[in-house]
């Protein structure tokens, strides 16, 4: 059946500005890193692309080498442009990457010229756009000097290939310096894309500091670490969860009886504040104002809905923020 998105899309999510540019994106943004592969069915990411834009949801993050198998999230994600999306083109913000291995031999790696610019036209090949509104180098390469990199961003942007620029895994001195490149090189970078949850906090340390200074927005990824930060897995782990599943970054290991302790206590304060926990540690990572937008993944439509609902409760008292502290730093 054809798809028409609801009426009041725009009602009730908010939208911030990405650093000092003049792009807007919502508070809430959807990664296709996880469900939306050549493994996963067409119909399920259908509905959760459907379902988030609904919600106010405009902006959709991917990569090339989001599947599995590599690339298919990509060319899901097109054919759903084709079928459902293309009417709302302009009312979305779509992003891609390139700087983790996606082909064979010296060109599909890293973050030479050479690759960036062909994983991009591969990347629009497969979604079947003309453009992206972002694109990224995915994370820093100790051997390619940078100046090449941030140098195939600007021609990128120049090209008409992306509207916008960003980087992704840079620490602090290395974001510094692809700031200050591409501010020379007249084309601003848009926005960083660093890892962040109540779990992982090494942003604080630096990072955040380069990025406001220099007018630099943040889109932070696994911001409920992969689902840990929810009440998912208090109770053991569910067989349809992403740690049941074939990842080699969430599994049974990783859920450690210690974290596991954090996680139900978190869990009591979210409950007191009213909300559950993943919308606690959504509206935690937001605190401050100092990140633009949580990146969340999902393998299911209600999900979403609980996630954006935090936005209802983002406040936090300075007693509340004490007591979450000595939980994460017990
Ligand atoms: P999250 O930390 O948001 O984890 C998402 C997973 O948590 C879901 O797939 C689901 O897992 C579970 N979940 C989500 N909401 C709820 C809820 N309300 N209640 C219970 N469980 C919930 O983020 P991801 O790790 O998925 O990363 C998000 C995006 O960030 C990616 O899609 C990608 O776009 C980007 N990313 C970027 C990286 C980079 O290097 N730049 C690296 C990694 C990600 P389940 O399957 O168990 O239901």
């Amino acid at each position: 059946m054809g798809y028409q998105a609801s009426s009041d899309r725009y009602a009730t999510m908010k939208y911030n500005r990405v650093g000092r540019s003049g792009l807007k994106i919502p508070a809430v943004s959807l990664g296709l890193w996880h469900n939306f592969g050549g493994i996963d069915t067409f119909e399920n990411g259908r509905a959760l692309v459907r379902h988030a834009f609904d919600l106010g949801i405009t902006h959709f993050d991917l990569a090339n080498n989001y599947g599995p198998p590599p690339g298919s999230a990509e060319e899901m994600f097109g054919r759903l442009l084709a079928t459902d999306m293309k009417p709302y083109r302009d009312e979305m913000v779509i992003s891609t990457k390139a700087g983790y291995g996606m082909w064979a031999g010296p060109y599909g790696d890293f973050g030479s010229r050479k690759y960036l610019i062909s994983s991009l036209d591969q990347s629009l090949t497969r979604m079947g756009l003309d453009y992206v509104d972002i694109f990224y180098h995915h994370r820093p390469d100790p051997e390619t000097p940078l100046e090449e990199t941030m140098m195939a961003l600007d021609q990128i942007v120049r090209s008409g290939k992306a509207l916008y620029v960003g980087v992704s895994n840079y620490r602090a001195p290395e974001a510094k310096e692809a700031i200050r490149i591409l501010k020379q090189l007249g084309t601003p970078l848009l926005i960083h894309q660093p890892r962040y949850s109540m779990f992982d906090r090494w942003i604080e340390d630096g990072l955040q500091d380069v990025l406001e200074e220099g007018g630099v927005g943040s889109i932070v990824f696994s911001p409920l670490e992969q689902g840990l930060l929810t009440n998912k897995y208090l109770g053991g782990i569910p067989k349809d969860s992403r740690a049941a599943g074939a990842s080699v970054f969430l599994n049974e290991n990783n859920i450690t009886a210690e974290k596991l302790d954090k996680v139900r206590r978190l869990n009591d304060i979210a409950a007191e504040r009213g909300q559950s926990l993943a919308q606690m540690a959504l509206a935690w990572v937001l605190r401050g104002e100092r990140v633009t937008s949580v990146l969340v993944g999902a393998s299911k439509v209600g999900q979403l809905d609980d996630n954006v609902e935090m936005l209802n409760n983002l406040a936090f008292s300075s007693e509340e923020l004490s007591r979450i502290e000595q939980i994460l730093k017990s």
